[in-house]
């Protein structure tokens, strides 16, 4: 598939459910890594029953005390005959409740920052991998958030997927198309709500017509689809730049920027829109706007994605 074709997609299944979208692509990316890094060795061996669903995966960086700052992870991966062992914690990771397997970044010399990161692939049934419930909101149900402690995990040779110098390329490299296919998945639940809203206001009469004949009202809905028209355009060109091979980063965090912060505000419009009904389980708005709020934060948070545009519009010494 083409990665317009990918993101669109993952908006139709994000219009569903935002938390299962996130979890399949979540597997299906450790798939693709395992494919790329390892073609002869891990993939044969684990690409049949992830990409069947028969197994389930997921990739954690988040630590308790380490989220944005990535330099800072703490979990250390020390030498051991002619492998390695792992010890650390990680928390926040899409799947971690019931992964087979784990993508885990890992620090392999103290104080070398993002140099010495290097991602290894672990079993989840190995010795020494203790899982960890992330209670949180509901609204995440679907996601199989989890955390898990690595208490001295043994990993051969040939499971470190990325070594150092590697690694944080390729996170910094695949976190573009994340950030896209998530802007993608935050218009796909705008679109959804719109046509939900859209419906209701057809049927549903306040003083004596329906609702999308009173003009203050349908307004409301006009704003939302042109404000989800803007950020479908942004990702459209995001998605556009990506299959021709080009480089992404500003226009990536533009449309995730633009789309988080536009979901946020018209999920909530479209909510009230709907009156009390909104509110009914039988209707995704809440768990949508939650949704929206991760999303803010998953792939990378607004605070760092303002930086990498920032980043575009420094102005050179001398330039004015
Ligand atoms: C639903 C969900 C799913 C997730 N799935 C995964 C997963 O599968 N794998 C994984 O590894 N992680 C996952 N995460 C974790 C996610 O990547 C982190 O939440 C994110 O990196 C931010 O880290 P933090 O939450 O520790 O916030 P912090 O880094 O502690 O930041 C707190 C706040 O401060 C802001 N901030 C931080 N630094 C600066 C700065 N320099 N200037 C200004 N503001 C700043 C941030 O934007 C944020 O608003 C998930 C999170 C959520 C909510």
């Amino acid at each position: 598939m083409s990665f317009t074709d990918t993101a669109q997609v993952l908006h139709r299944l994000a219009g569903a459910d935002f938390g299962a979208a996130m979890a399949l692509v979540n597997s299906h990316n450790v798939a693709t890594l395992l494919l790329r890094y390892s073609p002869d060795g891990l993939a044969p061996a684990c690409l049949p029953d992830l990409l069947s669903g028969r197994t389930v995966a997921c990739t954690a960086l988040t630590e308790p005390d380490t989220g944005s700052d990535l330099a800072q992870l703490k979990t250390l991966a020390s030498p051991s005959g002619d492998g390695w062992l792992l010890s650390g914690e990680k928390t926040w990771i899409i799947n971690a409740a019931h992964a087979d397997g784990v993508v885990v970044y890992a620090q392999t010399k103290a104080g070398a920052g993002v140099k010495g990161m290097a991602a290894f692939w672990v079993d989840a049934h190995a010795p020494g991998f203790e899982r960890r419930p992330v209670s949180s909101s509901g609204a995440f149900n679907s996601m199989g958030l989890g955390g898990f402690v690595l208490n001295q995990v043994f990993c051969k040779p040939e499971q470190m997927v990325c070594p150092p110098g590697v690694a944080f390329a390729d996170i910094m490299d695949g976190i573009n198309r994340a950030r896209t296919y998530v802007a993608a998945m935050c218009c796909g639940m705008v679109a959804q709500a719109l046509a939900t809203a859209s419906a209701y206001g057809q049927q549903r009469q306040a003083f004596g017509k329906p609702l999308t004949q009173h003009q203050g009202w349908r307004w409301q809905l006009a704003q939302a689809a042109t404000a989800l028209k803007a950020g479908e355009l942004l990702v459209a060109d995001a998605c556009a730049r990506i299959d021709q091979g080009a480089d992404v980063q500003a226009e990536a965090a533009q449309a995730k920027l633009y789309a988080t912060s536009m979901a946020q505000t018209q999920l909530g419009e479209l909510l009230h829109a709907m009156g009390a009904e909104g509110f009914l389980d039988r209707h995704p708005f809440l768990r949508h706007l939650a949704a929206t709020h991760a999303a803010a934060l998953a792939d990378g948070s607004t605070a760092m994605l303002l930086e990498r545009v920032a980043q575009n519009f420094r102005l050179k010494p001398g330039e004015s």
